[in-house]
C-alpha cells in the first residue's frame, strides 16, 4: 500500500481538492504513522454524489444477474486479499491478527448471503389477476446512498452495508472512520478489481463533522446508512429528518450478561473474555456489565481474574497475542478516563488498568465489580477491554438491571434452567438475546440491529438487510 491513500472518484484514483493530508497512526506504535489519507472537503463528497448519481442511470437498470455477477467477482477478490486485508486493519485498528481474519471472513459470510437472498428477493412479486386487473409489486432501487461507517469494523460493516445497496440497484458514497483509512482505500480497490462501472462506487476518506453535512443535506442523496455512536447517530438523524431521507443507523451499546447460580462458570467466564476483551472490547456487541447471582459471585470472579492473569497483551500482528492495542489516542484517553471515573465512585478494580507498555495505546483486561446501578460504568458506553460486575438478588432484579440503561443492543444469559433462560428471551429489551453464548454471537440470516438508543430503521442482515434499500410500487393493469 502507498504512503499516501487516494480517495476513489468515478471510477478514478484522486486527491482531495483542499490538497490536504491526515495521519493514518498505527497504535500498537504511538506516534508512528502508517500512511496518510486524503483529509478531503464537502467539493469532494460532491464530485463523489455526482459521479454516484451519474452512474445510478445505468446501474440501476442493470439486470440483477449482473449485478450479482459483479458482486460476486468482489467477494472473490476479497477472499484472495484475505491475509493481506487482515494485516492492514489489525495495523491501523489494532485488533489481533487472528480477529482480522475473522472479520474478513464473516464479510464474507454476509455478503453471500446476501448475493443469495437477492435472487430470492427479485424474484417474490407474482403477478394477481382480479377480473379484468392485473397488479404486482415492483420494486425500485432509491438512488444515492450514503454509506458511513466507524472504526471497529472496518471492512466488515462497510459489506453490510455496501454490498446490498449495490445489489439492489442503488450507487454508493462510502465515508470511513479516520481511524481506519487504509482497509477503506483496499476495498476501493477491490471495487475496482472486480470491474463494476465508474461511480457505481466512490470513497472519500476524512472527517465525519467536516464531510457529514455534505453528504446527508444532499437531495441526490436518498438514504443514509450508519453506523457508530448513538451521539452521532442523533445528529445524522435529525439532519436527515428534516429532508425525510431515509436511516438506517446502528448506535452504541451496554450490554448485559446474567449468570444464574447453575450456569456453567467455565463457559460464562470465557464468554466474558471473548465478548469483554475481543477486539480490545471495542465491539458494538461487547459484553460490559455483568449480572451475578451471589451464590456464584466469587467463584466467577476468582475463575475470571486467573483467566485475565494469562491474556497476552501485545502486538496485534503477533499470532500468540490475545489482546492488542486500542485503536487510538482519543479511544486510550476515553477508557483510561472511565477507569479513574470507576475507581472515583467506589467501583472495585479486581484486575487490569492501563499498561505499563507506553509504546503503543494499551489498555488490560479490566474488571471492576461492586458496580451498583448509580455508577456512570454501569450506564455509560466505555468501549473499551471493560467490565463491570455487579451482584443481584435474583432473577427480577437482574432483568431489572440489565433494562436499566439507555442503549438495547445485545445481551446473553448463563444459565441450565430452561424457565429462566425463555423468560430471559421474552424480557429483555435487546435486539439480540443470547442463551449461554457470547453477546457478539451472530449469523447473517438474523437481523442485526439494536432496540432502544442502540439502533434506529431496519436492522442490517436477516429479511431488512436488502429492504431498507429499496421503494416498492404497487401497479394495477387494467
Ligand atoms: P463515531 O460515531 O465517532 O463515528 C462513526 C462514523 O461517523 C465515522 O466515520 C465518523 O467519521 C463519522 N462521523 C463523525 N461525526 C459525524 C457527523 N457529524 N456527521 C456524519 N458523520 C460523522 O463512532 P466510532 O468511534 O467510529 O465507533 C464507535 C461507536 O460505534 C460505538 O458507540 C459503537 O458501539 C458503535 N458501533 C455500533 C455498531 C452497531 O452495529 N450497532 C457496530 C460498530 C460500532
Amino acid at each position: 500500500m502507498s504512503d499516501v491513500l487516494q480517495n476513489y472518484v468515478n471510477g478514478a484514483w484522486c486527491d482531495s481538492a483542499g490538497g490536504e493530508l491526515f495521519d493514518n497512526e498505527n497504535p500498537a506504535q504511538r506516534g508512528s504513522v502508517l500512511n496518510r489519507a486524503q483529509a478531503s472537503t464537502p467539493e469532494d463528497v460532491d464530485a463523489a454524489v455526482g459521479a454516484a448519481a451519474e452512474a445510478f442511470t445505468h446501474w440501476s437498470r442493470t439486470p440483477v444477474t449482473e449485478r450479482q455477477a459483479a458482486v460476486g467477482r468482489f467477494l472473490d477478490a476479497l477472499a484472495e486479499g484475505r491475509e493481506e486485508l487482515a494485516r492492514i486493519v489489525s495495523l491501523e485498528n489494532g485488533k489481533t491478527i487472528n480477529e482480522s481474519r475473522g472479520e474478513v471472513d464473516s464479510a464474507l459470510l454476509e455478503g453471500r448471503h446476501h448475493l443469495q437472498q437477492m435472487s430470492v428477493f427479485a424474484g417474490e412479486s407474482s403477478p394477481r389477476v382480479e377480473g379484468d386487473v392485473t397488479a404486482w409489486e415492483q420494486l425500485h432501487p432509491l438512488g444515492v446512498i450514503g454509506v458511513i461507517s466507524p472504526w471497529n469494523y472496518p471492512m466488515n460493516v462497510m459489506c453490510r452495508k455496501t454490498l446490498p445497496a449495490l445489489l439492489t440497484g442503488n450507487t454508493v458514497v462510502f465515508k470511513p472512520a479516520s481511524f481506519t483509512p487504509g482497509s477503506a482505500v483496499f476495498m476501493a480497490g477491490l471495487f475496482e478489481k472486480s470491474g463494476l462501472p465508474s461511480g457505481v462506487f466512490n470513497c472519500v476518506t476524512g472527517r465525519g463533522s467536516a464531510l457529514g453535512n455534505q453528504l446527508i443535506k444532499d437531495p441526490r442523496v436518498r438514504a443514509i446508512s450508519f453506523t457508530g455512536s448513538t451521539e452521532v447517530g442523533r445528529k445524522i438523524q435529525i439532519m436527515a429528518g428534516e429532508d425525510f431521507t431515509r436511516t438506517q443507523l446502528e448506535l452504541g451499546g451496554k450490554n448485559a450478561m446474567i449468570v444464574l447460580a447453575d450456569a456453567d462458570l467455565d463457559a460464562a467466564v470465557e464468554a466474558t473474555v471473548k465478548a469483554g476483551f475481543g477486539c480490545s472490547g471495542q465491539w458494538c456487541t461487547s459484553t460490559s456489565r455483568v449480572l451475578l447471582f451471589p451464590e456464584i459471585a466469587e467463584a466467577y470472579m476468582e475463575k475470571l481474574v486467573a483467566r485475565c492473569e494469562i491474556m497476552r497483551v501485545g502486538d496485534p500482528l503477533d499470532e500468540s497475542t490475545s489482546m492488542g492495542p486500542v485503536a487510538g489516542p482519543s479511544q486510550f484517553d476515553g477508557i483510561s478516563a472511565a477507569i479513574a471515573k470507576a475507581q472515583s465512585e467506589g467501583a472495585r478494580l479486581q484486575f487490569g488498568g492501563v499498561s505499563e507498555n507506553a509504546d503503543g495505546y494499551y489498555i488490560l483486561p479490566t474488571v471492576f465489580d461492586g458496580v451498583t446501578r448509580e455508577m456512570s460504568i454501569f450506564s455509560e458506553e466505555i468501549f473499551g477491554p471493560v467490565v463491570a460486575v455487579s451482584t443481584v438478588k435474583n432473577l427480577d432484579e437482574a432483568l431489572e438491571w440489565a433494562n436499566d440503561s439507555i442503549y438495547g443492543l445485545s445481551s446473553s444469559i448463563f444459565t441450565n434452567d430452561m424457565a429462566a433462560a425463555m423468560r430471559y428471551v421474552r424480557e429483555i429489551e435487546s435486539g439480540m438475546a443470547h442463551v449461554n453464548i457470547h453477546s457478539g454471537f451472530k449469523t447473517p440470516e438474523l437481523p442485526f440491529g439494536g432496540w432502544k438508543e442502540s439502533g434506529f430503521g431496519p436492522p442490517e442482515n436477516g429479511k431488512t438487510g436488502l429492504e431498507f434499500f429499496v421503494e416498492r410500487k404497487a401497479v394495477y393493469v387494467a
